[in-house]
């Protein structure tokens, strides 16, 4: 039985993903999701804590990728000063997009992390295709009706998880 629904690691934010934790994993590449786990529905542009958080990433070299559910229009906009290889309405946790974005970067899965806010769309579709899968906690919670329908449908696993502790040398 693979990993299903439960994320390799769980932290916070993705601010308490370091650079030395990933390659400590033997990762070389990163995969993101955008709405809720870098930043809020809506908020069409990166934040300043965002863009040196993925300046960090890619300096330590990494390879960044983002690949989202969401419109062409937003997954671009975000990433207009990045020019990461990007995917929009992904379908995830379908695996094509993430497949598709391995081959992008030139890596085998198993050197990839997924990192982002939703069980049912990035933890599942990153573990479907054997990547490592990073949850983080979505920034702020959606007042949408799906959503909370979602969020219910997550609790029992979240409920199991334990944050993930960066081990110290
Ligand atoms: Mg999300």
């Amino acid at each position: 039985m693979g990993k299903g629904l439960f994320p390799d690691c769980y932290f916070h934010s993705i601010y308490d993903i370091t650079p030395e934790f990933l390659k400590g994993k033997g990762i070389r590449g990163v995969i993101l999701d955008i709405d809720n786990t870098l930043v809020f529905y809506g908020v069409y542009r990166p934040t300043a804590r965002n863009t040196a958080w993925l300046n960090g990433l890619t300096q330590a070299g990494l390879a960044v990728a983002f690949v989202s559910n969401g419109r062409q229009q937003r997954v671009e906009e975000y990433n207009r000063d990045f020019g990461f290889y990007f995917s929009f309405r992904s379908g995830k946790p379908k695996k094509a997009g993430f497949l598709k974005a391995a081959q992008a970067m030139n890596l085998a899965p198993c050197q990839i992390a997924v990192v982002g806010d939703q069980i049912y769309t990035d933890i599942l579709g990153g573990n479907r295709v054997g990547m490592f899968t990073c949850l983080v906690q979505p920034i702020k919670p959606e007042p949408w009706l799906r959503f909370r329908l979602k969020r219910a449908l997550e609790r029992p696993v979240v409920r199991r998880l334990k944050h993930t502790k960066e081990e110290t040398p």
